[in-house]
């Protein structure tokens, strides 16, 4: 046969498909903003492949994506001059289901299936159309609309292409195509009613709403070979905030995150100072699907200047937030930086200290300072709230104390807390190096402030003392010694301290120290000085 080799669908991929020939679904033109997310990958992947294998652009290095429709033929293009795919890709990309969206698709689609009665038919249709709505079933929603494909690739470093065919019943084919150009060419051949979608109107006015935020040119080209950009050709999360609204962020939702449903909250915020850079995050309005996968990988694209690194950036978020979808972009990471050694550059340490909640979304604090949990000096390895930190301090208690630091447990030696202890006052341990960045910004909690017990006079003469941490009378020095040991410490210390006081401060420590009030937290000082170098 003339077609070439031909390979058997999937199970599950057949099954989908036969949902998308019958699809009642009312919204079908949300293939092309498949096909197009798509296309923008595969640029995306060039781009980056490019930066250290420049001749892979040859002299074709203004990637973008091009619609034709041909009326007399009824054919719709859609091609990208991206990285294109070679035989097995073919085979794996558009032969199984390889993406967990999709897969979440099927999954969900067999359940409400179970009984299988023939006369439910309609309302399985209905069902499954709502489906296909929200998940966005990537490549395979073409055949909603076409009752033929056809996959015309070649890869930037190879020099024959395939060809790749199916009318989405059970098996496609696959043949060497010897001159196909660098990228993707997807060829629909459209049914008879869906030929709407070659009226360059409606494929104007779909860009517009599914694909404007598409960060490379999107071009319609008609029967005469003249060309008009589509879409606003900029990445939706360079523009200014002020520049988008509610659907824009939704669409750009829809193409990044590959769940259902809304964003259920937008964070668009640009950071300048000593490093650059802009984040476009969501927070999905349901579960992701893999809760309770072990790999607690997030999806947030990192990309450099516009061009996208990689959607598996370790360390970039959190894994608690990995729910969080969207898209940061630095301007300080080095372009060629390495996949491998991202995890360690400290700039991403910067740029993740950035993204965490409490410091740089000061609107949630309210939101999120009640889910915060902290060990503290009384609590053993209990993690408080500040809220049951709150309720259990005695009356003349006005502030949260507490003591920063690296390790917890040398914390709760530290004989800055011991006054405190003896006291029966807890004290907080922040331990986490971002806690220096959002204590400063939150300052308060339920009014009461937030004070750290190594700056500042302690103020604790106010809180009686438990009896078995009473000092022994008999030891107390004469009067006037103190003073006479004040001054000689004074003497030799001399410019290597502001003052040296008596304190309330300390049980069984002779010493300790604390920083002025008003000057930085001595932990903070700490951290700061070693990231000067
Ligand atoms: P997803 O985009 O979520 O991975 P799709 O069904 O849309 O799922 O596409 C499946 C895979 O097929 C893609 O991940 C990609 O590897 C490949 N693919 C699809 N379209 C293209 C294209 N235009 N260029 C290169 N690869 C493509
Ligand atoms: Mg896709």
């Amino acid at each position: 046969e003339t077609n070439g080799e031909r390979h058997a669908f999937q199970a599950e991929v057949s099954k989908l498909l036969g949902l998308m020939a019958n699809s009642l679904y009312r919204d079908k033109e949300i293939f092309l903003r498949e096909l197009i997310s798509n296309a923008s990958d595969a640029c995306d992947k060039l781009r980056y492949a490019a930066i250290t294998q420049p001749d892979l652009l040859g002299d074709d290095a203004a990637l973008a994506v091009t619609i034709t429709p041909d009326s007399k033929s009824g054919v719709l293009v859609v091609a990208d001059n991206g990285i294109g795919m070679n035989r097995e890709e073919l085979i794996d990309n558009l032969g199984t289901i390889a993406r967990s969206g999709t897969e979440a698709f099927v999954k969900q689609m067999a359940e409400s299936h179970g009984g299988d009665g023939q006369d439910e038919q309609d309302g399985q249709d209905g069902f499954a159309a709502g489906l296909i709505g929200q998940f966005g079933v990537g490549f395979y929603s073409c055949f909603m609309v076409a009752k033929r494909v056809e996959v015309v690739t070649r890869k930037p470093d190879e020099a024959e292409g395939w060809r790749w065919r199916s009318d989405g019943t059970g098996s496609f084919s696959i043949a060497p195509e010897a001159d196909a150009a660098r990228g993707t060419r997807i060829e629909l051949h459209l049914r008879k009613d869906d030929r709407e979608f070659l009226e360059p109107l409606r494929i104007r006015t779909v860009v517009k709403a599914y694909s404007d935020h598409i960060g490379l040119p999107i071009w319609l080209e008609n029967d005469s070979g003249q060309k008009e950009m589509v879409n606003e050709g900029s990445a939706l999360w360079s523009r200014p905030k002020t520049d988008i609204d509610e659907a824009q962020y939704r669409e750009f939702y829809h193409h990044i995150a590959h769940m259902p449903g809304d964003p259920w909250h937008t964070i668009h915020l640009h950071a300048e100072g000593r490093i650059e850079y802009t984040a476009l995050l969501f927070v999905p309005d349901s579960r992701p699907f893999d809760l309770f996968e072990p790999i607690r990988q997030h999806r947030v694209r990192l990309y450099v200047r516009r061009v996208f690194i990689t959607d598996e950036c370790e360390g970039l978020i959190p894994p608690y937030l990995r729910f969080v979808r969207g898209v940061v972009d630095s301007s300080d990471l080095a372009l060629n930086v390495s996949r491998e050694t991202l995890q360690n550059d400290p700039i991403l340490a910067k740029i993740r200290t950035g993204l965490e909640g409490l410091y740089e979304d000061a609107e949630q604090k309210d939101r999120l300072l009640p889910l915060v949990r902290f060990r503290s000096t009384g609590g053993g390895d209990r993690w408080l709230s500040l809220d049951e930190y709150v309720d259990s301090m005695p009356e003349e208690q006005e502030a949260i104390y507490y003591i920063s630091g690296e390790d917890p447990d040398a914390l709760r030696r530290s004989p800055q807390v011991e006054g405190f202890r003896a006291r029966g006052i807890d004290v907080l341990l922040m331990a986490d190096p971002v806690d220096q960045f959002w204590l400063p910004v939150v300052g308060a909690y339920k009014e009461k402030s937030f004070r750290s017990v190594t700056q500042g006079a302690a103020d604790l003469d106010r809180f009686a003392v438990r009896d078995e941490d009473k000092p022994d009378e008999t030891d107390a020095p004469p009067p006037g010694e103190i003073d006479k040991l004040i001054a000689l410490v004074k003497l030799t210390l001399a410019d290597a301290v502001k003052d040296v006081r008596t304190s309330e401060r300390l049980t069984d420590s002779p010493v300790c120290l604390v920083a002025d009030e008003g000057d930085l937290d001595m932990h903070l000082e700490r951290l700061l000085r070693q990231h000067k170098h």
